[in-house]
């Protein structure tokens, strides 16, 4: 065993690559196949010609309490690289604009704004000073937010403030997400918001280099078509050619890992798999000639109020602009604006033309900047994702397959497995490090 177990990674997104760091330490010889002509998935990023700095393709920052992420960057040396800055965050709520923030030390003073009663506001004080203290998530994941927020916050805060945002991110699932995924969200979250020098692409071509420089082999452009199990080895299929490994960790949605994995849909563990949901984003990314929310806000949230999505007062739920953040000096001066939505894979936004969503998401600036004209666009892009937010039910800790599947030498570890946090790249460094001490704890000899 002095070359160690030939390991194959489907993906090198963060998981893939946050487990190939721990093997490829450990004396195996991981090889990553991606689909895609860079490292990265869902957290990659593009740059335009003249940019300094690459930009996330979706919005992406790390809370600085993601200690997983952090601890990662630390072990490959560039803590140095990590940029932690505070943040304007704000809600348009009856045609104005109001900052909010969630410090416990400026939340009383600016929820005061709000336009809510003085027993609204009370009670809405009381539930998120308990989600912002208590560890005990266990019992929310036994209600629904819908139910849990109407119960102790109360419907006048629910329904103005949290239940349009609830929408925003789940569309028509909205009603089954469980308590313990808003917890999460309140108790991790930080007022500082932390990048990577270079932005998040930076960051995962760094670890890529790092991984590679001890050894592993990282294939981009390289769809794997299959997962075989022959003479209890797993085997890819890829191009047409067999190749067998003695460990096969996958980091694709369970509808990817249940269409190349046939041999698991009968499984229990397939029929667990096939029962998780999730929904889909799309991101309209514009680069304008002159900052657009000129008060500085970072990210606006927008009130959805119809679960289909189609009658919403506004056709995306965030407008992010991320040169209120970073300076735009990375990006030649452009101020960049994010556009985006969670909505179910089936949407209209997936089969829309590129240019009648983005004329779509565009129409609605005036209401947010009155000045805006479309002449201050100076290039736009979509991304668009099927697979990109996880929707938790109740008693979803009961329902997680676990990372090692039935078939012999292969692991599964995907977004769909980040619990009771909400996913993110670092619930993936912490999963994909998981994995790998479990093949690297069993007895391989
Ligand atoms: C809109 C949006 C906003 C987000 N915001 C944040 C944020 O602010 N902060 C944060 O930390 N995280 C955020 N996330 C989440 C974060 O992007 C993900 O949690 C993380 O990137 C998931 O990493 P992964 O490696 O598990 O999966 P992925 O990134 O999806 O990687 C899987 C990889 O597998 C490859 N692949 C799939 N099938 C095959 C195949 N057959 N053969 C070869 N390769 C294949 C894909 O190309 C991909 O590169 C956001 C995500 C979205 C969608």
């Amino acid at each position: 065993m002095a070359d160690g177990l030939r390991i194959a990674i489907i993906g090198a997104g963060a998981t893939g690559m946050a487990a190939a760091w721990d093997l490829v330490r450990a004396g195996h010889k991981p090889i990553l196949f991606e689909g895609q002509a860079q490292v990265g998935g869902l957290a990659g990023g593009f740059r335009d010609e003249n940019w300094e700095w690459s930009l996330e393709k979706f919005y992406h920052h790390w809370f600085t309490s993601d200690a997983d992420v952090m601890g990662l960057i630390e072990e490959i040396g560039y803590s140095d690289k990590v940029i932690a800055r505070g943040q304007k965050t704000s809600y348009w709520l009856n045609g104005k604009l109001f900052q909010v923030e969630v410090s416990l030390r400026h939340a009383p003073f600016l929820v005061w704004k709000l336009p809510l009663s003085f027993m609204a506001i009370v009670r809405m004080g009381l539930a998120g000073v308990y989600l912002k203290l208590t560890k005990n998530w266990q019992p929310l994941e036994k209600h629904t937010i819908d139910d849990w927020m109407r119960r102790y916050m109360g419907d006048e805060a629910y329904e103005k403030l949290w239940r349009p945002l609830i929408i925003g991110k789940f569309a028509d699932r909205y009603k089954e997400v469980n308590m313990a995924w808003l917890w999460s969200r309140i108790y991790k979250r930080t007022p500082q918001l932390a990048t990577f020098e270079g932005g998040f692409q930076a960051f995962l071509d760094t670890l890529a280099d790092a991984i590679k420089a001890r050894g592993a082999e990282i294939r981009l452009n390289t769809r794997v078509d299959e997962i075989l199990i022959e003479n209890e080895k797993p085997v890819l299929v890829i191009n047409g050619e067999k190749h067998e490994f003695d460990r096969v960790i996958s980091t694709m949605s369970p509808r990817q890992m249940l269409k190349m994995a046939p041999a698991l849909v009968n499984m229990p563990y397939g029929k667990q798999m096939e029962a998780l949901d999730s929904i889909g984003a799309v991101c309209l990314v514009l680069a304008l000639d002159r900052q657009f929310m000129k008060d500085g806000t970072y990210w606006l949230n927008l009130p959805s109020t119809t679960p289909d999505k189609k009658q919403s007062q506004f056709p995306f739920l965030a407008l992010v602009e991320h040169t209120n953040w970073m300076d735009k000096e990375h990006y030649n001066g452009d101020h960049l604006l994010y556009l985006g939505d969670y909505v179910p894979a089936d949407h209209e936004y997936f089969t829309m033309s590129d240019k009648d969503l983005t004329m779509r998401f565009v129409s609605i600036l005036p209401r947010f900047n009155q000045d805006f004209n479309p002449s201050w666009i100076r290039k736009s892009w979509l991304f668009k994702a099927p697979y990109a937010q996880p929707v938790p039910g109740i008693n979803h800790s009961a329902k997680i397959p676990p990372l090692v599947t039935p078939l012999p030498g292969v692991y599964w570890a995907s977004m769909s497995q980040v619990y009771p946090w909400d996913r993110g790249t670092n619930y993936s460094v912490e999963m994909g490090r998981r994995v790998a001490q479990i093949i690297l704890k069993q007895d391989w000899q």
